[in-house]
């Protein structure tokens, strides 16, 4: 079956391109001009990822990210933000509202073909089946559920892999560059930066329940997750 693709923009040429481009690809194109649409369709039917805005009328791309984020029904869904802004700080920004990637206007389309591939790739190849449990937090891949004692953490599918292959390997170090391969893939377009963004996020959500300390920082080399 093909995957589906709910593109959320509002400029008419772009979204046009976008879905000439990807359903000539075989992706099954659904479209949206703006969060409300958006929301509409979603209470229809859960895309299988969604190409999603910054700049939108009315709610803007950044919390509508947030918002799915936080709902149940599509914090696992992958959104890849499209975003006009080049700057460093919002590229994290973008990243921080629980997108698994971002890509920066004007942007080729085989870039963003490139990109697209890489997150249905890593949902493809998880082979995420048994359920990890470590005091204080339970892991179940079957549901994408992170437990505190009795309270829900969500993540978003980058952390909350990033989390299941840190808990699947405790104490041992890796660097940016293998934790990319492993989280991320081998995609070319993914920066290092983009591991310590997703880190950071990660650990503030592990944070309420006092388990950001476990992702610990090991200076010039990487990041391990430690059990002490
Ligand atoms: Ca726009």
């Amino acid at each position: 079956m093909n995957e589906s693709i709910l593109i959320v923009e509002d400029e008419d040429p772009i979204r046009e391109m976008l879905i000439y481009s990807l359903t000539k690809e075989g992706f099954k194109v659904e479209q949206a001009d703006s969060v409300k649409q958006a929301k509409d369709f979603i209470t229809h039917r859960i895309p299988d990822l969604i190409l999603l805005d910054w700049m939108l009328p009315g709610v803007s791309g950044v919390d509508f990210a947030r918002s799915l984020r936080s709902d149940l029904l599509t914090r696992t869904v992958p959104i890849i933000m499209l975003t006009a802004k080049g700057a460093e700080a919002d590229k994290v920004k973008a990243l921080d509202t629980g997108a698994d990637d971002y890509i920066t206007k004007p942007f080729s389309t085989k870039e963003l073909l490139a990109r697209i591939r890489a997150v249905f790739r890593r949902t493809a190849s998880e082979d995420l089946t048994q359920v990890l449990e470590i005091p204080g937090l339970l892991v179940d891949p079957s549901t994408c559920q992170v437990i505190a004692g009795k309270n829900n953490i969500n993540l978003s599918p980058t952390e909350f892999r990033l989390l299941y292959f840190f808990i699947s390997h405790p104490e041992k170090v890796f660097s940016r560059t293998q934790l990319l391969d492993k989280i991320w893939g081998e995609n070319i377009y993914v920066e290092e930066r983009t591991v310590d963004v997703h880190i950071r996020r990660l650990r503030k959500n592990l944070g309420t329940f006092g388990l950001d300390k476990n992702i610990q920082t090991v200076r010039s080399f990487g990041y391990k997750f430690s059990l002490k």
